[in-house]
């Protein structure tokens, strides 16, 4: 359940409620809003006596909270989240682009990608440097040599970067480099990889599992939330159905939905989403009319030369056409680029 704390309730109050909260076995989680403060109360599955609650000082009411997240539902946290990151705020007016390779593979491809997204009008450099492949053969990534690259392009272009973690031995060591943590879709349900990025003191880009539902997504966002991490941004980056002529398919109807049933920043991949460029610019603009707070592109330099998902990789060009492109439609649902 969440308990409503009345407008202009005292910090005294705050406390009592807590305290009491605590005292019955479960976990308070605040949330200041600007008119008032709304504690989230994570139990243990048993039943909680909503009255002694409802009657303390300060406190106007106690909700249900029926759905099986909590911290990631709307109702515990009325306002949309924003996420910033380095001056940018995800998930506010302004509209964010993550774009950069697939896989970071040299310094020189990395280099002019992220030149290439920058000119654009991108605001993140994305790219792997640890790669979950389906085949063990294809190529795994350039692993901590990649972060390397990544922090050297970021001193170069001031863009804040943002690159996947696989493994939770290997948080604190992405962490030291990434502005932001991928959890990739394959991973989506690694509890103890949520775990760890709960701990972690980073914003993370939250994939949506390749067969997972709406609802397994927000509960693997709960894992993150209910760790310490309030910073998590969901991924709509497709699902497997039988349609064969796309890689995945792209859930559009799950951006508006993401946004009402939770607060947390919602961006859409059309890259991983359709595996075809052509397809990139034409389901972005569909994202941004859906009220998508952001995307995330593959751009390489030399799509037909990549070590990954080059089918879906916009070339330099492209990528810049497709930005001026979705200023008309940005402007139309009220957001900016
Ligand atoms: C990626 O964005 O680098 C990636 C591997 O995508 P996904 O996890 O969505 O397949
Ligand atoms: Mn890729």
């Amino acid at each position: 359940m969440i308990v409503v704390m009345k407008q202009g309730a005292t910090r005294a109050q705050v406390a009592n409620v807590t305290a009491r909260i605590e005292q019955l076995g479960c976990r308070a989680h605040l949330s200041e809003g600007e008119e008032r403060t709304i504690i989230g109360v994570i139990g243990n599955g048993r039943p909680i006596d909503r009255e002694p609650i409802e009657r303390m000082d300060g406190v106007e009411r106690t909700v249900p909270i029926l759905r099986p997240f909590k911290l990631a539902s709307r109702d515990f946290h009325p306002q949309d989240t924003l996420v910033s990151i380095n001056g940018l705020a995800i998930g506010g007016r302004q509209l964010i682009v993550m774009a950069g390779p697939c896989a970071v593979e040299s310094r020189e491809q990395l280099l002019e990608a992220a030149r290439a997204v920058k000119s654009g009008g991108g605001h993140v450099l994305r790219g792997g440097a640890f790669k979950p492949r389906t085949s063990p053969y294809s190529f795994q990534g350039l692993g901590e040599e990649g972060l390397r690259l990544l922090a050297a392009v970021r001193e170069e272009t001031g863009l804040p970067i943002v690159t996947e973690v696989m493994e939770p031995q290997m948080v604190p060591l992405v962490t030291t480099y990434a502005d932001i943590l991928q959890i990739g879709a394959r991973n989506m349900q690694n509890y103890a990889l949520l775990h760890a990025v709960g701990e972690a003191q980073r914003p993370v880009l939250l994939k949506r599992g390749m067969m997972s539902t709406i609802e397994e997504l927000l509960m693997a966002a709960e894992y993150i939330l209910s760790h310490g991490n309030d910073r998590v941004i969901l991924c709509e980056r497709g699902i497997r159905t039988f349609e064969q002529y796309t890689r995945n398919t792209l859930d559009i109807s799950a951006v508006p939905l993401l946004k009402q049933l939770s607060h947390l920043p919602v961006v859409v991949d059309p890259s991983h989403g359709t595996g075809k460029w052509e397809l990139v610019e034409p389901v972005s603009r569909a994202a941004v009319a859906a009220g998508a707070d952001g995307l995330l592109i593959e751009v390489h330099p030399h799509p037909e030369q990549a070590l990954s998902d080059g089918a879906q990789s916009l070339k330099p060009t492209r990528f810049a056409d497709m930005m001026r492109g979705l200023q008309p439609i940005a402007e139309a649902v009220g957001r900016t680029l």
